[in-house]
């Protein structure tokens, strides 16, 4: 199986991305070949910082590889917290956190009103050469937080169509409907139609 690096340090999207792609590829963090630090991301947009963190990774060990970048964005809160969904409520990056300001934030708003999204940016590079590919996934802000699996927004973030949060669905079940599982859908898709 060929190997690809999915440069990230965050385990839980290592094992939703392993879900998808494990079948075909095996897929190592840099923490596997000794890389323990965080890996930056600086820019304003989340394709640009999805980019940043794929070619960081292919500029020190030239290994084909991809990235990922999320953000949140809530209608109420003309698309915040967006690119900026890592470190909503301040330094050091707190997911608890950021979830209860997002609720202080939406205090009093009703439900048809908190209508938000996750996007999520793929970026991958092969000797080099960037190729990106997007996934959205609608849904609603809840009134609390509900449910244990998962990380960061998901136990208040309702797909489109559900009455579960995302903490409250198991891999496959977040997969079939989440940002990541739509982008990296069409990343295995490119992947294996270059193999054929
Ligand atoms: P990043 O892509 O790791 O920079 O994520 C930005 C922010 O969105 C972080 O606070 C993550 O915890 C959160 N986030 C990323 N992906 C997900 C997800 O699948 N569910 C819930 N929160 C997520």
């Amino acid at each position: 199986m060929k190997d690809i690096v999915f440069a990230t340090g965050n385990r839980n999207k290592l094992r939703e991305a392993r879900e998808i792609l494990g079948g075909d590829f095996n897929i190592l963090m840099p923490a596997d070949f000794g890389f323990e630090e965080d890996i930056p991301e600086t820019h304003e947009t989340i394709p640009e910082n999805a980019e940043e963190k794929a070619r960081f990774v292919w500029d020190r060990f030239h290994r084909d590889c991809f990235a990922d970048d999320t953000g949140l964005e809530v209608d109420y809160l003309n698309g915040a917290p967006g690119v900026y969904s890592a470190r909503y409520a301040g330094e050091p990056k707190n997911p608890v956190e950021n979830v209860r300001k997002l609720l202080a934030e939406l205090e009093g708003v009703p439900f048809e009103k908190r209508t938000a999204r996750f996007r999520c940016d793929v970026a991958l590079v092969e000797n080099g050469k960037l190729t990106l590919f997007e996934g959205i996934c609608e849904g609603h802000i809840a009134l609390e937080p509900m449910g244990e699996l998962g990380f960061g927004y998901d136990p208040v973030f309702i797909p489109q169509g559900m009455d579960k949060t995302m903490a409250m669905l198991s891999l496959e079940e977040k997969n079939s409907v989440s940002h990541r599982g739509r982008a990296m859908d069409k990343l295995v898709c490119y992947l294996k139609g270059k193999a054929e």
